[in-house]
């Protein structure tokens, strides 16, 4: 062969590689950064016969140390020194059989600021929506051809309704007048499952967000648009498990990418078997390696090549879509080290960034091991900043119904509080009165139309310590139970689609008693917008036993705001007396009323479970 005929077929073989290497997305990930904090970049690359022939990189600043072959032909691992890398486009060639492959790859140059990102604390409030469920601005992404479940149907509660990207990028003006500082999305990965795929939790590509909802661009470009609007992003991530038509499922790199690899064994969801001392090795073992559900099966963190591949994906989406903040589904169920070393290395990466972890057990000891520094797992340490606050959530489900009474009502409130010694960081507590995952706080309509619980519960998620989360829907009293099935908890927010016979994301189009729920929430949300006493502020309050009066303090630089519940039905004229020490003036602005208060008789008048927020 001619030496120019040589390099003619070399370069059409070449191209065809490149070709099939930008739609197979088989290259994980797609691209990478130079200057990064971490020394070492893994690319996974899944084709057909990749751990076949010699492979060598062309790059002149990265240098390729390890080559590793699994037990799946399909499959290859590269492991590169991205140390000295400077931004460079390179390739990755195959050399079998006298033929040469290749496929382009690229370390990109990071955007400046990228490092010094801010992340999400107690400053913020978070809206959680589902990205199927919110609004659908383009019904021609409904159905995608070739998708497992490629069509939509607003009449099943499992079915995808629908809702995308574009839906979510109009309404941005309407979250971020509602007064909330970041939104975060139910995962928006690719869920290419038969069935029930519409919530997100069963991924089947780590790169690719799901097409029914728009392009990775989109995505881009929707983070890019809420952050022009003063709203933050986070992203729901899930390391414990994948969906069984993942790649990884359906052509195992190796049997131990995944535990119990041949045949389902679900977990017994008992993941108090993380820190109990008495715990057997059967039970922990049942709990953290079994899957989720059949079509969920468990990824094996503690491999390391596992372990640096789930690493790695949530910094390409830090760095790649810009987001905020992580929030980590079922982080228990995951192995507590690898764990602990990804919330080690995001925050090398990003010193300010912040994650919540899903630490859903019903009692405050079980929730404090999981937070960075805590007491509770010394000599180990979760490095995970944030953990959701779920027994205040079983706490507040009942405390504005019942009269404060012995234990009940807002006692329920007061013990949790007091609880806060087993957190090293109680301002870094997620609270949420619900979630996907819980039955709505308005359970019924009924309930709905319970204007003072709404008032008071809305009053003291907003004030109490932590970072408020709000469930989409709140602010218009959507009422559902956990017993009518999980997607009645999830249900298409009206006027999202077109058609709707109602649009709630419009005054006109909401009913009176969603007006007052609206503005009530909004009027609190652009209070405590930089507000410190509420961000940063200390926390001290009155056991509400005496009055059934629950009373607390936020406190901080010289700034305060007093909060008084009523946990009665009946109207009380409050002696001011145990109070002084929070009181510093006789008289205060009321911040729900406007009105201002004269405190000098040394009385508070109350209305049946009224809520007042004094401010000092
Ligand atoms: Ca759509």
């Amino acid at each position: 062969m001619k030496k120019s005929s040589f390099l003619l077929l070399t370069a059409l073989i070449c191209a065809f590689a490149k070709i099939q290497a930008q739609t197979a997305s088989s290259v994980d990930p797609p691209f990478w950064w130079a200057g990064m904090q971490n020394p070492e970049l893994q690319i996974l690359i899944c084709l057909p016969d990749a751990a076949a022939g010699k492979v060598s990189i062309t790059a002149r600043t990265a240098r390729l140390m390890e080559t590793v072959r699994m037990e799946s032909p399909n499959c290859l691992l590269l492991y590169l020194d991205v140390s000295k890398a400077a931004p460079e486009k390179f390739d990755i060639v195959w050399e079998k059989n006298g033929k040469r492959t290749s496929i382009p790859y690229e370390l990109k140059r990071r955007k400046a600021g990228s490092r010094e990102r801010k992340g999400f604390d107690a400053g913020d409030v978070l809206y959680l929506l589902m990205p199927d469920r919110f609004a659908n601005g383009d019904p021609a992404n409904d159905a995608v051809k070739g998708m497992r479940e490629a069509k939509v149907d607003r009449s099943g509660q499992y079915a995808r309704h629908g809702g995308d990207f574009k839906g979510v990028a109009d309404r941005l003006d309407y979250i971020g007048d509602l007064g909330v500082t970041a939104v975060w999305f139910n995962p928006v990965l690719e869920n290419d499952m038969k069935e029930g795929s519409y919530h997100g939790y069963a991924v089947t590509d780590y790169y690719r967000v799901d097409r029914r909802f728009g392009a990775n661009e989109d995505f881009v470009a929707l983070t890019d648009k809420a952050h022009a609007k003063g709203l933050k992003v986070i992203m729901d991530m899930i390391f414990n498990h994948c969906g069984s038509e993942h790649r990884f499922f359906t052509d195992k790199p190796s049997r131990d990418w995944f535990n119990y690899p041949d045949s389902f064994v679900q977990t017994s969801f008992k993941t108090s078997t993380q820190y109990d001392p008495h715990v057997s090795t059967f039970d922990k073992q049942r709990a953290l390696d079994g899957w989720f559900v059949s079509d969920m099966p468990d990824l094996n963190q503690r491999n390391p090549h596992v372990a640096r591949y789930l690493i790695q994906n949530s910094i390409w989406w830090i760095e790649y879509a810009g987001i905020d903040g992580i929030r980590q589904d079922t982080h228990p169920f995951a192995d507590f080290d690898m764990m602990s070393r990804w919330c080690r290395e995001v925050t090398d990466e990003y010193p300010d960034f912040n994650i919540v972890g899903e630490t859903w057990y019903a009692n405050s000891a079980g929730i404090a091991y999981w937070q960075k520094d805590s007491r509770l797992s010394a000599p180990k340490n979760s490095n995970l900043r944030t953990v959701m606050d779920f027994p205040l959530t079983f706490a507040m489900e009942k405390a504005f119904d019942e009269e404060t009474d012995g234990e009940k009502g807002l006692t329920r409130i007061y013990e949790i509080m007091a609880q806060d010694m087993v957190y090293p960081d109680p301002m870094n507590l997620l609270v949420f009165l619900d979630n996907h995952d819980l039955s709505r706080f308005c359970t019924t309509k009924e309930r709905a139309s319970n204007v003072d619980r709404y008032r008071q519960a809305i009053a003291f998620l907003l004030t109490t310590r932590g970072i408020p989360q709000i469930y989409y829907g709140t602010e218009i009293l959507m009422a559902a139970a956990k017993a009518d099935g999980d997607g009645k908890l999830r249900e298409d927010f009206p006027g999202g689609w077109p058609g709707d016979q109602q649009n709630a994301f419009t005054p006109a189009g909401r009913t009176q008693m969603q007006n007052d729920a609206f503005d009530y929430m909004r009027r609190l949300l652009q209070w405590r917008r930089g507000n410190e006493a509420i961000a940063k502020g200390t926390y001290r309050h009155f056991i509400p036993t005496v009055t059934g009066v629950y009373a607390y303090e936020r406190k901080y630089a010289g700034k305060s705001a007093v909060v008084f519940l009523n946990g009665t039905s009946k109207a009380q004229t409050l002696d001011l007396t145990p109070y002084r020490e929070v009181l510093p003036r006789n008289s205060a602005k009321e911040i729900i009323t406007g009105t201002t208060l004269d405190l000098s008789r040394g009385k508070l008048e109350l209305k049946p479970r009224d809520v007042l927020i004094l401010e000092f």
